[in-house]
C-alpha cells in the first residue's frame, strides 16, 4: 500500500501544482467532458492493446470480476496514447521549499480553503468525531490534491489504467489499479462511464488511486455508495481521514511547529521546525517533506495563522523572493508579461526576460539576475 501510494505520488504533486503555477483558474471542468479532452486522451485503435484486454479478461474473472462488469467497464474504453506520453515524460521536478509553499499556500488556495472549511464545518466535525483527524488538515489535503474538488481529472480511469497496464513500464502496478477499479464498479460505487480521474488513475476530491479506494474509502453519508466524486465531499474527506487514522494519526497531535531552534531544516538557511507526531503520517499520504509541510502550513493558514516567520535565503541567482516579485512586476510594467508576480521563476517569467533582453540588445539568456533587476 505504501509503495503504491509512493509510486503514485511521484506524479500527483507535479500535476496539481504545475496546474496552479501556470495560473489555472481553479474552475471545475464540465462533468463527464470526454469531448473536451485532447485527441490523444480519446481511445484509439491499437491491436496490441486489444489483444492485451482479451488476455486480461480471464485473469479478472479469476479474481471475481463478472463478465457483466467487464463488458460495462470496457464498453467505449480503449488505448489512450496521451497517458503513455505523460507517464514517460514524468520527471520528478525539484522545487525549493520556498517555491513549493508559494504554490501550495498561495493566497487563492488559502482563501478558498477558509471558505470550504467554513462551508463544510458540520461534515468536517462529524468526520473528526469518528476518526480524530484535524478538520483543517483534511481541508488542506483536499486543497492540494484537487484544489477543493475543482481539478479532479476527467480522464476515463478504465482506459487510463488498462493502457498503462498494457504498456508495461509499471504494468503490474497498473494492472492492480485496473483490477481494483473493476471491483469498485462491480460494488456499485460509480457507473463505469462516470469513473474519471487523473492520467494515472487518481480519482475524486482527494485523488485516491483504486487500491487506496478499496482499502480506505467509506460511505460516510450513508447513501449506500462510496462516492468520492460527488459534489458533496463528505465521503472523500472521510476516506482521507480513515486513511490517516489507520496510518497512525494522533488525535490532537501537531504536524510541526515553526521553531528557529528546531532540528528540522528542510531548506538550508530557511525556516526551521520542530516536528510533531503527525508529520510522518501526512507523509504516508504522499512521501515528500515538501508535501507534508505544504499540507501542515496550509492547514495552519486555513485556521487563521500568518505566513512563516523565518526567511528563506536568496536563490541561486542571489535574489530573494521580494527581488523576484519586483523583477516580475518590472517586466510586466515594461510590456513583457511575466504572469502573476508570485516570485516563482517559471517559463512565463523566463520568456519575459528573454523578450526584455532581446529588446535591449542584451545577451538573451532568460535567466534572472541582480543586474537585470537594476535595469528594470
Ligand atoms: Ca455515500
Amino acid at each position: 500500500m505504501r509503495l503504491n501510494r509512493r509510486l503514485f505520488s511521484l506524479g500527483l504533486g507535479a500535476v496539481v501544482l504545475s496546474g496552479c503555477a501556470s495560473g489555472g483558474t481553479g474552475r471545475a471542468r464540465p462533468a463527464g467532458g470526454a469531448s473536451g479532452l485532447p485527441a490523444d486522451l480519446r481511445p484509439q485503435r491499437n491491436a496490441g492493446y486489444d489483444a492485451w484486454v482479451q488476455d486480461f479478461r480471464p485473469r479478472a474473472q479469476a479474481q471475481g470480476i463478472s463478465q457483466r462488469t467487464l463488458d460495462q467497464a470496457f464498453r467505449g474504453a480503449g488505448f489512450l496514447p496521451g497517458v503513455v506520453k505523460r507517464d514517460r515524460n514524468q520527471t520528478e521536478f525539484k522545487r525549493t521549499l520556498e517555491d513549493y509553499l508559494a504554490i501550495a499556500a498561495s493566497d487563492k488556495r488559502i482563501a478558498m480553503g477558509r471558505e470550504m472549511f467554513a462551508r463544510h464545518r458540520r461534515t468536517l466535525s462529524a468526520i473528526e468525531a469518528r476518526y480524530g483527524v484535524d478538520p483543517s488538515i483534511m481541508t488542506a489535503i483536499w486543497g492540494l490534491e484537487s484544489f477543493y474538488g475543482t481539478r479532479m481529472g476527467d480522464i476515463p480511469v478504465i482506459s487510463a489504467t488498462s493502457t498503462l497496464a498494457f504498456e508495461g513500464r509499471r504494468g503490474r502496478f497498473f494492472e492492480a489499479q485496473l483490477m481494483d477499479a473493476l471491483r469498485i464498479i462491480q460494488a456499485g460505487d460509480i457507473p463505469a462511464a462516470q469513473m474519471r480521474g487523473s492520467w494515472a488513475g487518481a480519482m475524486g476530491h482527494t485523488q485516491f488511486i483504486p487500491t487506496t479506494f478499496t482499502g480506505y474509502a467509506v460511505d460516510f453519508d450513508g447513501d449506500g455508495r462510496r462516492d468520492i466524486w460527488n459534489a458533496d465531499p463528505a465521503d472523500a474527506l472521510a476516506g482521507t481521514a480513515n486513511y490517516l487514522a489507520q496510518r497512525g494519526w494522533q488525535r490532537g497531535g501537531a504536524w510541526a511547529q515553526e521553531d528557529p531552534g528546531g532540528a528540522f531544516e528542510p531548506q538550508a538557511g530557511g525556516p526551521r521546525f520542530t516536528l510533531g507526531p503527525n508529520f510522518r503520517v501526512i507523509k504516508r499520504y504522499n512521501n515528500s517533506d515538501s508535501y507534508a509541510i505544504g499540507v501542515g502550513h496550509l492547514a495552519d493558514r486555513i485556521r487563521g495563522a500568518g505566513p512563516l516567520r523565518g526567511q528563506f535565503p536568496p536563490d541561486e541567482f542571489g535574489l530573494t523572493k521580494q527581488d523576484r516579485v519586483a523583477l516580475q512586476q518590472g517586466l510586466t510594467r515594461r510590456g513583457f508579461d511575466a504572469g502573476e508576480a508570485d516570485g516563482i521563476i517559471g517559463t512565463q517569467t523566463r520568456t519575459a526576460i528573454e523578450g526584455f533582453q532581446r529588446r535591449n540588445g542584451l545577451p538573451v539568456t532568460g535567466t534572472p539576475s541582480r543586474d537585470l533587476l537594476r535595469r528594470l
